[in-house]
Parts: C-alpha cells; structure tokens; sequence
C-alpha cells in the first residue's frame, strides 16, 4: 500500500459523494483541496523532527545509489530531494528504498538541471530568446519535460529568469537576455511547457524560478560577485518575472548565490519572507542554491553553519541543496527554541504539497515513456534553432548561397563538434543525436561540394598550422563559411570573461580567408555577444548561430541555402567594447544624452582643444554611445517597411484600452517572418523612467509585396512604475510609443493618460 493509500481514503470517498450529488468540479475541488491539506496535516502529525529535516534535505545523488550510508540516510527518511541522479534504474532502486523501506514511505522528489532540453538539446536559453516566440518555447519545453519525466525526473531548475545585461557573465547563456517583458514572456512560457499535464492530471514536472533575485547584476561580469540594486529598481526590473511567474504558479523559487545589498540572498528575509511569501503570496516552496546557506559563512555573514541554517531558515529557505547544515543543525535549534518548529513544519507543508500535486505519492517511480524518443522532437528542435540564428549583416546579398553552387568551403573549430554545438548545462544531452553543419551541408549539396578544413582544433586553439590547408579549400570554392565561436565550456557558470573577442586565433582565420578574396560567411556559435566588429571587414555576411543544440546543423544549412529566411532578432544589445557595459537599450537619458553631432571621436578632437570644446554630453570618446547592434535587431532575406503609425485616441483614461497601429510591408523579394516590436515611453514621471521599453511583440509571416496592419493594446497596467516599496504608481502625462522591427525604430506616436 502506497503512503497516499494509508492516509487519502477520505479524498477520493468525499469527492465520490460530491459528484453523485451532482455537484459543480469547483466545489469538489475546493473539497479537494481541503483533503489535500488533510493528507499533508496527518502525515506532518506522524513525523518526527528528523524526519521532517530530513524533507528540508536535498542530497547529491549522482552514482549514490550504490553507496550504502546515502541508501541509509533514505531509509531514514532524510532525504527530501535527491539532484543529479539521472538513471532510471537508481532513481527506483532509491524511490523503491523511500517508499517501502522508510517509516512512512514518503516519495523521493528528484532534480535535474533540464534547461534547454533533456537528451535532444535545443538551443541554448539565450538563443530562445532570439526567436521571440513564447508558444514555440513553450512547446519545447514541454518535450524537454517529456523526456526528463520518462527518466524519473520531477523538479527541474528553471526557469532561469535572471536580467542580463552584461555578456561578461557566462550565465548569460541561460538567460533570456536584457529585457524585462521578452524574459517574462519567455520564462512564463518555459514554466507552462514543463507544467503540461500528463493523462492523470497531474503536471510533467515541477519548475524553480531562479536566481531570487539579481544574480544577473554581478559587479563587473564576474560570476558570484556582489550584488547592488536599489529596491526602486528591484521592483521596475529584476523582480518582474519572478513575481509573473509566482503569479502563475510557478512551483518553487531558489536564492542567488550572491549577495544583494550587503545580505546574501540565501539568508535574505526580506527577499522571502517580506516580498514573496508575503508581499506575493507564494505558495511553493523555496530551495537554495548548491552549498548556498554554508557560503553565507564565506560570505562573512554567519559565523558557523549553526548560524548559516538559521538565518536561512528565519529568511524563509525551506530546503537545503547540497551542504548539510541544516540537518546538522536544525534539530538543536528547534529544541534550544531558537526556532519554532511551525517554522519547520510550514517549510515540510509547503514540500509535501508540492510532492502531492505531482502525483508522486500514486506513483513515484520512472517508467519509460516511448513518447520520449518521438522524431518530433527533433523537428521542433530544428525549428527552434531556425528561429533563433539571427542574420547580422548580408552584403550584397551574399546569402543565401544557391544550392546549385558547385563547390562551398566549410572552414572552423565549430563547423564539426557534436558536442560543442549544445552549449552548456547538457547533462543528459544525446550527442549521437546531434547533425553538425559539416553534416547537414554535406547532405543537402553531397559530399564532392563540400571541402572541409578545421582550421583549428578547437576555438581556442593559437595554433595556426592549419591556415594553409584552410586557404587552400577556400581558394578552390566559391564562397566559405566558417564556422567559430565558443566552446561549450568558456560559457555558462563560472565562466566569466574580461574580454569578448573571438578567443584563440579564430579571428586572424576570419582574417587570412578573406584574402582569398572569395565571399566569407562567418557563423558564430556561443552563448553571449561577443566583440564582433572587426570580423565585419572581413566577412559578408555574419550569423549568429549562438549554441545551436543538436539541430543546429540542419537549420543553419537551410538559412545558408535560402531554405528559411533568417527571422531571429537579438535579445541583447551587443557592445563594441566591453568598456561600454553595461549597456542595454531600455537605459535612462540622463541630463545630457549623446547623439551624434554631439560626439567627436578621439582621435578627430583637434590638439590643445579648449576643454568644452567638443561637447559635453554623455558618451565614450573612444567608441561613441552606440552599440554595435541594438536589441531587437536581425536582418531578413527579404525587408520590411514599417509606416503609418497611429492611435486610437489621444489620451487614455482609467478603464480604456487604446490601441497603437502600423502597417508592415514586405518590401523585398522573398516571403518571410517578422517580429514587430512595440515599445513605450513615460516622457516625465516622480522617478526618471527609461528611454524606451518593450511592451509587445508580434511575429507576422508575409509574401513578398504584401502588407499588413499589427496593433497593440494598451491599458493602464502597461504604464505602472513601482516606487521604492513595491506600490504600483500611474501619473498623468505624455507617453510616446513606437512600433518597429528594433529598438532603433522611430517610428513613433504619442497619447496622453488623463485618470
Ligand atoms: C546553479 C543552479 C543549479 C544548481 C543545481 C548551481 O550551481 O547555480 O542554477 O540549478 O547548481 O545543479
């Protein structure tokens, strides 16, 4: 008899009754609900305080299985959560422990960091959000959780809705980039793909809406660094998602590594008691990050791990990943009365519920699900990186190459590694699965077209032995595509990096193929922007591929060949230097905003100038205040002309929705997808407010020649700010909105709101 068999007869006996009494679902489900606590009450009832530590626990659980003390601590019922344990087989040897061996045969949750796919590996979060398209998200996300939930898996850690504006940070990769709306759209629409609900009602798997809160703001780029954000702007932009996705039940949130205002947020009450357990309501629980609570020692914030747990469990953290300080400690605090233990038992609630709603007391263990295998994963994986290479420049319209070339060059460290082109947190990634460029060319042009040279080993690699021989096919073809980028492992956690050039020799490769003096294609591969100016002297055309996943051979082939029109747009402003970050499209004007009459670059200022002769507004000397390609931005086979913008009505009044139109033209020669971008501005606020935010997206499909009008709503929600604790304010007053194919457009209209 399962542990929900000794304890939920009542459930389904009350709801038996209700619908024989004809009653409404809502009533039978608010019954269920109460016998849902019901069952969660009794059981707590029926622990022991180890035990209900033993819930708060999450335990490493790669290769465990076969070690007896860990198969000891589940016995004992102390291990709530297991991570890293991917194996079908473990994962029921263990459950098979916790179910029939423990005293009250409480289900394991296992974990896994499922990111960007499980074994077929899409691409990589920030490439996602270059497709601008939430349902397509969602759908992926929903076969990533088919495939982690065959193997066992129930909780997986994402989504990752960290704001991120500095490419320096190697977890940009995870992220969805710098905007507030396209993360929250995107993380919104991960977190349903992997709450979809299986045939018995219950959701594939659990999500986490990490990191809480402003991970993405480390000081200077580098991973786990400090964190400093006012509270105004914690609460008009880094808190944004998180509270979207509290709103839509996401199932758990887990702290940032770092600190944040001088209190890490694994010990931070205010971040989870104040605002999201109490502010917001959030029902789920909270889980650290790995060893989080122990680091808050590190940190200089606890003296020992007795004080780490407390303060982490006073903040409002209900399970620990990975260090043991809470089931070192917990129990002596609770009995030196240094913490209530209805401190404890709301934590032990809130994961018990959790396990509950998954279905895991009927049926906790892995059964192969044959679904999980379906080729038509691989086709949305396809799909998906289709949609996110973004076209960065396309001279003379070099691209798409014609199919009926005769003979194509693919050069690079990237153009053929199964597993580079995946990016980071693949853990259970296929790469038997994988179809690289190199493959996917060679099939759509056969293999005598292709001529394949390295170049480099690997994108790193300095050495340039292999020029000549890379020369050489490029000599014998008609145009190159080279193919670089950043290995996996120079992105992602940990991996931040001072400078942003191409790494290794992959630069003078770009370089010496040029002088050929056949066109160059270079693709990009990797997972933040990095400092390409100086490759566009050298190339074509560039595309920026990011980590494409294991389809990302077939669809780059198709862009290259004119098979699908490039329709990424970029989810991040890429910068000329990284002395420009951070730098974001949705910055503030300051007093005195640069614009190009205003800037004398450094070396035309003339010799023993007049100290304000030059002008002083805001701007580098040496790089101007542009980036090199602003949000929003990526270019098309064919283009699109945007006019005609308008308003329904020239203010807007509590209550009203007005609407912002324009007319969108293919004006080129090839039918293609656009993504209209609209955006807003509160010209004059009791806080200064940014130059520009994005407030809707649309994705159209259009023939060549044909036109279409695209209108956004607006209601008052769109034009609330937030003051320093969280109340929402809405002024009177002048806002411009434009409507555009980036953040450049000015394409603009304007309407007052008069409450
Ligand atoms: C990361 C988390 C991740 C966890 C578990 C940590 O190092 O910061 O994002 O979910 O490991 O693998």
């Amino acid at each position: 008899m399962s542990v929900k068999e000794k304890y939920i007869g009542l459930l389904v006996f009350t709801c038996i009754i209700i619908f024989m009494g004809s009653m409404t679902i809502t009533s039978c489900n608010k019954t269920s609900k109460d016998q849902k606590s019901d069952f969660v009450e009794r059981l707590i009832s029926k622990m022991t305080l180890e035990e209900k530590i033993g819930q708060m626990s999450q335990l490493h659980g790669e290769n465990a299985s076969r070690d007896g003390k860990f198969l000891a601590l589940v016995r004992d019922g102390l291990a709530g959560s297991v991570l890293n344990e991917s194996d079908p087989e473990q994962i029921n040897l263990i459950q098979h422990v916790a179910v029939d061996e423990s005293r009250l045969g409480i289900p394991v949750l296992f974990a896994r960091d499922v990111i960007h796919g499980f074994k077929t590996i899409f691409p990589i979060n920030i490439g996602l959000a270059a497709t601008f398209n939430p349902e397509l998200i969602r759908q992926s996300a929903a076969i990533w959780a088919q495939e982690a939930h065959s193997a066992g898996i129930r909780w997986t850690f994402a989504p990752m809705v960290d704001i991120s504006r500095d490419p320096r940070w190697g977890r940009m990769a995870e992220s969805f980039g710098e905007d507030v709306y396209l993360t929250t759209l995107m993380g919104l629409a991960v977190n349903e793909g992997f709450q979809q609900k299986q045939e018995n009602g219950s959701i594939y798997l659990a999500t986490c809406a990490k990191h809480f809160v402003g991970y993405g703001a480390v000081e200077g780029g580098r991973d786990y660094n400090t964190v400093n954000i006012p509270e105004i702007e914690l609460h008009n932009t880094y808190f944004k998602p998180f509270k979207a996705l509290s709103e839509s039940g996401v199932s758990t949130f887990m702290t940032s590594f770092t600190d944040l205002n001088g209190v890490p947020a694994s010990g931070n009450s205010y971040l989870f008691r104040e605002v999201l357990k109490t502010d917001w309501g959030f029902q789920g629980f909270v889980v650290s990050d790995w060893a989080s609570i122990e680091e808050q020692i590190t940190h200089g914030y606890a003296e020992n791990p007795k004080e780490a747990a407390k303060k982490a469990v006073l903040a409002g953290v209900d399970m620990e990943m990975a260090s043991g300080t809470f089931a070192e400690n917990l129990k002596q605090l609770v009995e030196d009365g240094v913490i209530p233990e209805t401190i404890v038992d709301e934590a032990v609630r809130r994961i018990l519920t959790l396990k509950l709603d998954l279905g895991l007391f009927d049926q906790p263990y892995a059964i192969p699900d044959t679904r999980a295998n379906d080729s038509a994963h691989l086709i949305l994986a396809k799909e998906a990186a289709l949609q996110s290479m973004v076209l960065l420049k396309n001279d003379n319209e070099v691209l798409p190459l014609s199919p009926a070339i005769k003979k194509l060059a693919v050069i690079g460290p990237m153009a053929n590694d199964r597993y580079e082109q995946l990016g980071t947190w693949i853990f259970d990634g296929d790469t038997n699965l994988t179809i690289t460029p190199l493959a996917a060319l060679q099939k759509e042009l056969g293999e005598t077209r292709v001529v394949y040279v390295h170049g480099l080993d690997y994108s790193r690699d300095r050495k340039t032995i292999g020029f000549e021989k890379a020369v050489k096919a490029a000599e014998s073809a008609e145009a190159v595509v080279v193919i670089v980028g950043e290995e996996a492992i120079i992105t992602g956690e940990a991996h931040s990096r001072a400078g942003l050039e191409l790494p290794g020799a992959q630069n003078e490769l770009i370089k010496i193929l040029s002088e050929t003096g056949k066109p160059v294609i270079v693709v990009i591969m990797t997972s933040r922007p990095l400092t390409i100016g100086s490759i566009s002297d050298y190339a074509e055309a560039i595309i920026y591929a990011w980590h494409p996943g294991t389809m990302g051979g077939p669809a780059l082939a198709d862009i290259l060949l004119g098979y699908y029109a490039p329709s990424g747009k970029l989810p991040v402003t890429f910068p000329k230097v990284p002395g420009q970050i951070p730098i974001y499209y949705s910055h503030k004007n300051t007093g005195r905003p640069p614009s190009k009459e205003s800037w004398t670059p450094l070396y035309d200022i003339p010799v023993r100038a007049f100290q304000t002769s030059v002008g002083n507004t805001s701007h580098y000397l040496d790089a101007g205040f542009e980036p090199l390609y602003p949000f929003g931005f990526g270019l098309s086979y064919t283009s699109f002309e945007y006019s005609n913008i308008k308003v329904s009505s020239p203010t807007i009044k509590s209550g009203d929705t007005l609407r912002v139109c324009s007319t969108i033209t293919n004006t080129g020669k090839v039918a293609a997808n656009e993504v209209v971008q609209f955006y807003l501005r509160d010209v004059t606020a009791e806080i200064t407010r940014p130059v520009k935010e994005l407030k809707g997206i649309k994705r159209l499909f259009l023939s060549p020649g044909q036109q279409q009008e695209v209108c956004f709503e607006i209601t008052e929600d769109d034009l609330v700010y937030y003051d320093k604790n969280g109340k929402s304010i809405i002024e009177n007053g002048i806002f411009y909105a434009w409507i555009g194919g980036d953040s450049t457009t000015e394409l603009k209209t304007e309407f007052v709101l008069e409450k």
